[in-house]
Protein backbone atom coordinates (compact mmCIF):
# COMPACT_ATOMS: atom_id res chain seq x y z
CA UNK A 1 0.00 0.00 0.00
CA UNK A 2 1.40 3.30 -1.03
CA UNK A 3 1.61 6.13 2.02
CA UNK A 4 0.87 9.57 1.66
CA UNK A 5 2.29 12.27 3.96
CA UNK A 6 -0.06 15.58 4.04
CA UNK A 7 1.15 18.61 5.37
CA UNK A 8 -1.83 20.91 4.99
CA UNK A 9 -2.85 23.69 8.46
CA UNK A 10 -6.54 23.72 7.14
CA UNK A 11 -7.98 20.53 9.00
CA UNK A 12 -11.22 20.54 6.43
CA UNK A 13 -8.79 19.94 3.46
CA UNK A 14 -6.30 18.06 5.12
CA UNK A 15 -9.18 15.41 6.40
CA UNK A 16 -10.95 15.64 3.39
CA UNK A 17 -7.62 14.81 1.42
CA UNK A 18 -7.09 11.80 3.90
CA UNK A 19 -10.73 10.85 3.36
CA UNK A 20 -10.61 10.63 -0.54
CA UNK A 21 -6.83 9.50 -0.62
CA UNK A 22 -7.90 6.63 1.50
CA UNK A 23 -11.10 5.76 -0.43
CA UNK A 24 -8.12 5.69 -3.59
CA UNK A 25 -6.25 2.81 -1.94
CA UNK A 26 -3.58 4.88 0.19
CA UNK A 27 -2.66 4.85 3.75
CA UNK A 28 -2.17 8.59 5.04
CA UNK A 29 -1.51 10.49 7.59
CA UNK A 30 -2.12 13.74 8.21
CA UNK A 31 0.05 16.95 10.00
CA UNK A 32 -0.42 20.97 10.47
CA UNK A 33 3.16 21.72 10.63
CA UNK A 34 6.10 21.95 8.66
CA UNK A 35 8.15 20.89 11.72
CA UNK A 36 5.77 17.67 12.35
CA UNK A 37 6.19 16.66 8.50
CA UNK A 38 10.26 17.00 9.20
CA UNK A 39 9.92 15.20 12.50
CA UNK A 40 8.13 12.14 11.03
CA UNK A 41 10.22 12.22 7.94
CA UNK A 42 13.54 12.16 10.40
CA UNK A 43 12.10 9.19 12.62
CA UNK A 44 12.59 6.60 9.16
CA UNK A 45 9.01 6.92 9.01
CA UNK A 46 8.76 5.54 4.70
CA UNK A 47 6.40 7.50 2.43
CA UNK A 48 5.83 7.30 -0.94
CA UNK A 49 4.70 10.90 -1.33
CA UNK A 50 4.44 14.06 -0.02
CA UNK A 51 1.76 16.69 0.14
CA UNK A 52 3.03 19.86 1.28
CA UNK A 53 1.51 22.97 1.47
CA UNK A 54 3.51 26.12 0.88
CA UNK A 55 1.74 28.24 3.29
CA UNK A 56 2.16 26.57 6.58
CA UNK A 57 2.46 28.33 10.34
CA UNK A 58 6.09 28.38 11.58
CA UNK A 59 7.87 26.72 9.00
CA UNK A 60 6.61 26.92 5.56
CA UNK A 61 6.42 24.13 2.70
CA UNK A 62 9.79 25.83 0.90
CA UNK A 63 11.82 25.51 4.52
CA UNK A 64 10.60 22.15 4.58
CA UNK A 65 11.49 21.20 0.81
CA UNK A 66 14.97 22.70 1.41
CA UNK A 67 15.82 20.97 4.77
CA UNK A 68 14.43 17.48 3.17
CA UNK A 69 16.88 18.12 0.23
CA UNK A 70 19.79 19.34 2.61
CA UNK A 71 19.55 16.25 4.55
CA UNK A 72 19.16 13.47 1.80
CA UNK A 73 14.98 13.17 2.24
CA UNK A 74 13.98 12.21 -0.83
CA UNK A 75 10.61 11.79 -1.43
CA UNK A 76 8.56 12.63 -4.19
CA UNK A 77 6.91 15.64 -3.48
CA UNK A 78 3.94 17.72 -4.79
CA UNK A 79 3.43 21.36 -3.58
CA UNK A 80 0.21 23.20 -3.12
CA UNK A 81 0.27 26.57 -3.61
CA UNK A 82 -1.91 29.79 -3.57
CA UNK A 83 -3.83 31.12 -6.62
CA UNK A 84 -1.97 33.95 -8.18
CA UNK A 85 1.92 33.11 -6.80
CA UNK A 86 3.57 31.72 -9.84
CA UNK A 87 6.51 33.21 -8.23
CA UNK A 88 5.89 30.42 -5.49
CA UNK A 89 5.72 27.98 -7.90
CA UNK A 90 9.08 28.48 -9.28
CA UNK A 91 10.46 28.72 -5.97
CA UNK A 92 9.46 25.36 -4.91
CA UNK A 93 10.86 23.54 -7.45
CA UNK A 94 13.99 25.53 -6.88
CA UNK A 95 13.90 24.22 -3.33
CA UNK A 96 13.49 20.47 -4.79
CA UNK A 97 9.82 19.67 -5.80
CA UNK A 98 8.57 17.75 -7.96
CA UNK A 99 5.21 18.92 -9.28
CA UNK A 100 2.40 21.20 -8.28
CA UNK A 101 -0.87 22.13 -7.87
CA UNK A 102 -2.71 25.44 -7.36
CA UNK A 103 -5.28 25.71 -4.64
CA UNK A 104 -8.56 25.53 -5.11
CA UNK A 105 -7.45 22.20 -7.17
CA UNK A 106 -9.74 19.14 -8.43
CA UNK A 107 -9.52 16.00 -6.32
CA UNK A 108 -9.37 13.65 -9.94
CA UNK A 109 -6.55 15.62 -10.89
CA UNK A 110 -4.35 15.46 -7.41
CA UNK A 111 -5.09 11.55 -7.71
CA UNK A 112 -3.81 11.60 -11.12
CA UNK A 113 -0.50 13.62 -10.27
CA UNK A 114 -0.17 11.41 -7.07
CA UNK A 115 0.23 8.66 -9.69
CA UNK A 116 2.48 10.59 -11.94
CA UNK A 117 4.90 10.68 -9.01
CA UNK A 118 4.36 7.13 -8.25
CA UNK A 119 5.75 6.50 -11.64
CA UNK A 120 8.61 8.07 -11.23
CA UNK A 121 9.77 7.14 -7.52
CA UNK A 122 11.95 4.73 -9.08
CA UNK A 123 14.70 7.45 -9.34
CA UNK A 124 14.67 8.12 -5.86
CA UNK A 125 15.41 3.76 -4.78
CA UNK A 126 18.90 2.44 -5.49
CA UNK A 127 18.29 0.39 -8.67
CA UNK A 128 17.24 -3.36 -8.76
CA UNK A 129 18.53 -5.59 -11.14
CA UNK A 130 16.23 -5.91 -13.27
CA UNK A 131 16.25 -9.76 -15.81
CA UNK A 132 18.63 -8.59 -18.76
CA UNK A 133 15.14 -9.27 -20.82
CA UNK A 134 13.31 -6.60 -19.27
CA UNK A 135 16.19 -4.01 -19.31
CA UNK A 136 15.04 -1.12 -21.00
CA UNK A 137 17.84 1.14 -23.34
CA UNK A 138 18.11 4.03 -20.56
CA UNK A 139 17.52 7.74 -21.58
CA UNK A 140 21.31 9.21 -21.24
CA UNK A 141 22.99 11.63 -23.19
CA UNK A 142 26.99 12.36 -22.91
CA UNK A 143 28.48 14.93 -23.66
CA UNK A 144 31.96 17.23 -22.77
CA UNK A 145 35.63 16.35 -25.03
CA UNK A 146 36.06 13.26 -23.76
CA UNK A 147 32.54 12.48 -23.73
CA UNK A 148 33.35 11.96 -20.40
CA UNK A 149 30.36 13.45 -19.10
CA UNK A 150 27.14 12.20 -19.32
CA UNK A 151 23.09 12.29 -17.62
CA UNK A 152 20.98 9.24 -17.54
CA UNK A 153 17.56 10.74 -18.02
CA UNK A 154 15.52 7.69 -16.38
CA UNK A 155 17.48 7.71 -12.70
CA UNK A 156 18.47 11.27 -13.14
CA UNK A 157 21.49 11.17 -12.43
CA UNK A 158 24.25 13.22 -13.88
CA UNK A 159 27.77 11.72 -13.96
CA UNK A 160 30.91 14.23 -14.15
CA UNK A 161 34.58 13.73 -12.99
CA UNK A 162 33.75 10.21 -11.61
CA UNK A 163 31.12 11.89 -9.49
CA UNK A 164 27.44 11.72 -9.98
CA UNK A 165 25.11 14.11 -8.69
CA UNK A 166 21.41 13.55 -8.43
CA UNK A 167 19.33 15.76 -9.90
CA UNK A 168 15.50 17.28 -9.12
CA UNK A 169 12.99 16.52 -11.55
CA UNK A 170 12.86 19.63 -12.65
CA UNK A 171 16.67 20.53 -13.18
CA UNK A 172 16.37 17.61 -15.28
CA UNK A 173 13.60 18.56 -17.39
CA UNK A 174 15.41 22.15 -17.40
CA UNK A 175 19.15 20.45 -18.75
CA UNK A 176 17.19 18.07 -21.08
CA UNK A 177 15.31 21.32 -22.68
CA UNK A 178 18.66 23.00 -22.81
CA UNK A 179 20.18 19.49 -24.35
CA UNK A 180 16.85 19.63 -26.91
CA UNK A 181 18.33 22.91 -28.41
CA UNK A 182 21.98 22.32 -28.63
CA UNK A 183 24.17 25.33 -29.85
CA UNK A 184 20.81 27.45 -30.14
CA UNK A 185 20.23 30.36 -27.62
CA UNK A 186 17.13 29.54 -25.56
CA UNK A 187 15.20 32.91 -23.68
CA UNK A 188 14.29 32.74 -20.75
CA UNK A 189 10.90 32.94 -21.29
CA UNK A 190 10.45 29.55 -23.11
CA UNK A 191 12.26 27.86 -20.53
CA UNK A 192 9.46 29.01 -18.23
CA UNK A 193 6.72 28.18 -20.42
CA UNK A 194 8.26 24.73 -21.91
CA UNK A 195 9.88 23.64 -18.59
CA UNK A 196 7.90 25.21 -16.28
CA UNK A 197 4.22 25.21 -17.98
CA UNK A 198 3.84 28.89 -16.62
CA UNK A 199 3.31 32.45 -17.91
CA UNK A 200 5.82 34.42 -19.65
CA UNK A 201 4.94 37.74 -16.93
CA UNK A 202 6.49 35.18 -14.39
CA UNK A 203 9.61 36.42 -12.66
CA UNK A 204 12.77 34.38 -14.22
CA UNK A 205 15.38 35.21 -11.57
CA UNK A 206 14.86 31.57 -10.00
CA UNK A 207 15.97 30.79 -13.55
CA UNK A 208 19.30 31.81 -13.24
CA UNK A 209 19.58 30.30 -9.98
CA UNK A 210 18.80 26.61 -11.86
CA UNK A 211 21.54 27.55 -14.14
CA UNK A 212 23.81 28.55 -11.44
CA UNK A 213 23.28 24.98 -9.60
CA UNK A 214 23.59 23.12 -13.26
CA UNK A 215 26.86 24.90 -13.79
CA UNK A 216 28.05 23.94 -10.21
CA UNK A 217 27.46 20.51 -11.00
CA UNK A 218 28.50 19.88 -14.76
CA UNK A 219 31.11 23.12 -15.63
CA UNK A 220 34.79 22.23 -14.93
CA UNK A 221 34.92 25.50 -13.78
CA UNK A 222 31.24 27.16 -12.96
CA UNK A 223 32.56 30.48 -13.37
CA UNK A 224 34.16 30.13 -16.99
CA UNK A 225 31.12 27.84 -17.99
CA UNK A 226 31.94 26.07 -20.99
CA UNK A 227 28.50 24.22 -21.67
CA UNK A 228 26.00 26.23 -20.03
CA UNK A 229 26.59 29.67 -21.58
CA UNK A 230 25.23 32.86 -21.21
CA UNK A 231 23.35 34.61 -24.46
CA UNK A 232 23.27 38.56 -23.42
CA UNK A 233 20.10 39.63 -23.74
CA UNK A 234 18.43 36.20 -24.45
CA UNK A 235 18.98 33.72 -22.25
CA UNK A 236 21.40 30.53 -22.39
CA UNK A 237 23.22 28.31 -24.86
CA UNK A 238 23.70 24.59 -24.32
CA UNK A 239 26.99 23.22 -26.03
CA UNK A 240 27.88 19.46 -25.92
CA UNK A 241 31.66 19.81 -26.98
CA UNK A 242 33.16 22.52 -26.50
CA UNK A 243 35.67 23.83 -29.37
CA1 LIG B 1 -2.03 26.59 4.52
Amino acid sequence: MNRVLVVEDESHLAEGLRFNLEAEGYEVETVDTGEAALEKLHEGMAFDVLILDVMLPGRDGFGVMTEMRQTGLLVPTLMLTARGHSDDVLRGFEAGADDYLTKPFDLAILIARIRGLLRRRNWLQPPAAPAASARKPEDVFTFGVDSDKWVNFDSLELWVRNQVFRLTLMEANLLRFMIEHEGKPVSRKSMLQKVWSLQEDTDTRPIDNFIVRLRRYLEDDPKTPKHLLTVRGVGYQFVAVPA
